[in-house]
């Protein structure tokens, strides 16, 4: 019997200390409630890059230089004006390279264009998004919905009807006017105003 009342003894004993601890245990959340709550990460609005090497690719035709064939970094040269866009370089790239949607928007225009081949352009909440010499093939419909950073197309074949002709680059330009405007060079500095420089979006 006495073997008994120990056993019992011991095991109320553990239940107490047990029951104890538990409560206590609990108990320690409330300790914590008085830190400070974490702040909600907020969404990033910031815009993603049109091609890989994006600004040290920017290298002959910047925005906003006036552009003659006589000047011009390219021979032989077909256009004269003001660059409403920058011109970024892909000549060494033997692969695909991809060009990205810089922020969330819809295409507004997709196809073949003069002076561009595939040509796309993406209506964005500030401005419009124009991206020239693309694969015509590899180009986003009309209409679509797109996610910042999704692939639009991929740049085209250097001196082929991709291009309509040039080397391998993409045009990116920025518009800020609510109406498509296809023009990569204007005649005038008042026009060109219709565009911004795409390098200020990338600080
Ligand atoms: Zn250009």
């Amino acid at each position: 019997m006495k073997i008994v009342y120990i056993i019992v003894s011991l095991l109320l004993v553990f239940l107490i200390y047990d029951n104890f601890f538990s409560q206590h245990s609990r108990q320690t959340p409330s300790v914590t409630i008085n830190s400070p709550t974490p702040t909600p990460t907020q969404p990033s609005n910031k815009i993603v890059e049109p091609v890989a090497e994006f600004k040290t690719r920017i290298t002959k035709k910047f925005y906003g230089t006036y552009i003659t064939p006589q000047n011009s970094p390219i021979k032989p040269e077909k256009f004269t004006g003001f660059h409403t866009a920058v011109d970024v370089e892909y000549e060494d790239i033997k692969g695909d390279v991809p060009v990205y949607s810089i922020d969330d928007g819809q295409v507004i225009y997709s196809g073949q264009v003069n002076g561009y081949g595939g040509f796309i352009a993406i209506q964005y909440p500030q401005y419009i998004g124009i991206y020239g010499h693309l694969q015509p093939k590899s180009l986003l419909p009309n209409k679509s919905v797109i996610k910042k950073g999704n692939v639009i197309g991929i740049l085209g074949q250097a001196y082929s009807a991709e291009t309509d002709g040039e080397r391998k680059h993409l045009h990116f330009a920025i518009l800020k006017s609510v109406k498509l405007d296809f023009r990569g060079y204007v005649q005038t500095e008042s026009e060109l105003s219709l565009w911004i420089d795409p390098l200020t979006l990338f600080p």
